[in-house]
């Protein structure tokens, strides 16, 4: 059964159906607040894709060259920042203490969970 997501453009949440089948006309609402002016959200592998994509088109290195990429610890959650910015949102303090914490020389250790808490944070 295919399963739809998506973002309400009134309250920015994500409402997830199911479709009793493919060819099944879709009139999503949203479950927080009833409003239909939905989009359709995107799959976490597009969502990913695209991640990577923002990364190589700033010119910032991937997780491959990291040990350059913490050589200097201003780039330390800038990619974080941008992606929170993007959609739209402030980040979370505990992310801005991690990150904060990580410029001032507490790395890497913290990074892994900081990677974990970021991607799809409006979406699940
Ligand atoms: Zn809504």
């Amino acid at each position: 059964m295919p399963i739809y997501e998506f973002l309400c453009q009134a309250c920015h949440k994500k409402t997830t159906l199911l479709a009793k089948s493919v060819s099944t006309p879709l009139t999503p609402k949203c479950s927080f607040c009833g409003s239909t002016d939905l989009v359709r959200a995107v799959s976490s592998f597009a969502y990913h894709k695209s991640m990577q994509t923002v990364w190589e088109e700033s010119g910032e290195p991937s997780t491959s060259s990291s040990l350059n990429f913490y050589k200097d610890p201003r780039n330390i959650g800038r990619w974080a920042e941008k992606r929170f910015k993007e959609m739209g949102q402030e980040m979370p303090p505990h992310l801005q203490e991690t990150i904060k914490a990580a410029r001032e020389g507490e790395l890497p250790s913290e990074m892994k969970d900081l990677k974990k808490s970021i991607p799809d944070a409006t979406y699940h």
